[in-house]
């Protein structure tokens, strides 16, 4: 849908970011009888969670992955929409690298007394399953909110394409990222704006990469792609085969201090790598697929200040609304369970979706 700047769409409620927050949100909300509308900066759905898939490939990861039974948020919500998960494949050895003057040991893994779980089909399905409880143009996509402002009681939402005005705004929005990119009018009290700027964005840093192949060779060298290094640039990797078993891949992450490299150079290290563990097998990848989340300015922002890993997430702070009861802070910074992860983001959207039958 093309509106022009003038265009003002009126909605119930306007659910900023179509990531796993915001479409979670969307579906709980589904036989409430209110409008809803998500408006996206990005042109695809799903936000931090990116599955890349080429034909007779396995899919890639680019984001979030893995699950484990204490995430019961997200587990209810898979169950509820039927979704299925598989067992992450991690082998009974892993390749160590200590130090860069050490040769790699192959180790034997402890048992996995907590074993983390993949949705069958890739991340994504959990994304397009939610999205076909979208009500027939209510998703904008390529939508970037600027500001938001209180207007005669309701609350106006403006994009550089269209306004809407709404009853009720939730942004999905990693804390960190909304102060830097959104203006509000009220203004954000003070004390959130210095807890907005020193809240982590999860995985924010992080670079991943997959390698896919025709065969998984990693298994027939008596390893099971599972590999932990100190030295890098791979800091760690994992087999991440599909389901089925058919097709497969090797995926990790890489330091993110490489970030400034081109994509050349960094899968040429990351070869580099692979080559001192399996030989000329790691140059027979049929496709590499990556991510620098740094990179992308609609999940990440940089800070001011040092912040650490989860610094500030789920912080009670984030459940007071703003605006005069108009803004709720969603997203899974902001969940008071397994912030940063998957699981937050369900438990965030199920708790504003009470906030707002409660208020509306
Ligand atoms: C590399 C990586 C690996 C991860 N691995 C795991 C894992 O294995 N397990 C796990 O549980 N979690 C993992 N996570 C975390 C998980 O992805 C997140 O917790 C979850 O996806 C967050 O969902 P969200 O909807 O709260 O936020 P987001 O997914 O960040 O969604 C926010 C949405 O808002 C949109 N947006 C941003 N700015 C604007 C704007 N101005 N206007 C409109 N829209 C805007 C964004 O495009 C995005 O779609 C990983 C994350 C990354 C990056």
């Amino acid at each position: 849908m093309d509106n022009n700047i003038n265009d003002r769409i009126q909605a119930d409620i306007v659910i900023i970011g179509a990531g796993l927050t915001g479409l979670s949100l969307n579906y709980f909300l589904r036989n409430s009888g209110l409008r809803v509308c998500i408006v996206e900066a990005r042109e695809r759905a799903g936000g931090r969670i990116c599955t890349v898939k080429e034909k007779n490939e396995p899919t890639v990861e680019m984001g979030a992955t893995w699950f484990g039974p204490k995430h019961q948020n997200l587990v209810a919500l898979l169950r509820e929409l039927k979704l299925e998960a598989f067992p992450q494949h991690m082998g009974t050895t892993a390749i160590y690298e200590y130090m860069s003057t050490s040769p790699p040991q192959m180790v034997r893994l402890p048992e996995n007394e907590e074993p983390t779980y993949r949705i069958r089909g890739g991340t994504h399905v959990l994304i397009n399953t939610l999205m076909q409880y979208l009500e027939k143009d209510t998703l904008f996509n390529g939508r970037e909110v600027r500001d938001i402002k209180t207007e005669n009681g309701q609350v106006r939402i403006t994009t550089g394409k269209e306004t809407f005005v709404a009853k009720k705004v939730v942004s999905t929005l990693p804390p960190h990222l909304f102060l830097n990119k959104i203006q509000t009018d009220p203004p954000v009290p003070e004390n959130m704006r210095e807890l907005m700027g020193l809240t982590h964005t999860w995985m924010g840093e992080s670079i991943k990469f997959g390698l896919t192949y025709k065969t998984p060779f990693w298994k027939r060298e008596g390893s099971s792609g599972t590999v932990f290094s100190n030295t890098g640039p791979v800091t760690e990797m994992y087999d991440h085969s599909d389901f089925e078993d058919e097709h497969y891949a090797l995926k990790g992450f890489l330091n993110g201090v490489y970030y400034s490299l081109s994509k050349e150079e960094r899968l040429e290290m990351i070869l580099a790598q692979l080559r001192r563990y399996y030989g000329k097998s790691a140059d027979t990848y049929t496709n590499y697929h990556e991510c620098v989340w740094t990179k992308e300015a609609f999940t990440h922002s940089p800070y001011e200040r040092h912040v650490l890993p989860h610094q500030n997430n789920g912080h009670p702070e984030y459940r007071q609304p703003l605006m005069s009861g108009k803004l709720y802070l969603a997203g899974s910074e902001t969940a008071s369970q397994f912030p940063g992860y998957m699981d937050g983001a369900v438990e965030s959207a199920k708790w504003v979706y009470q906030q707002l039958c409660d208020s509306l």
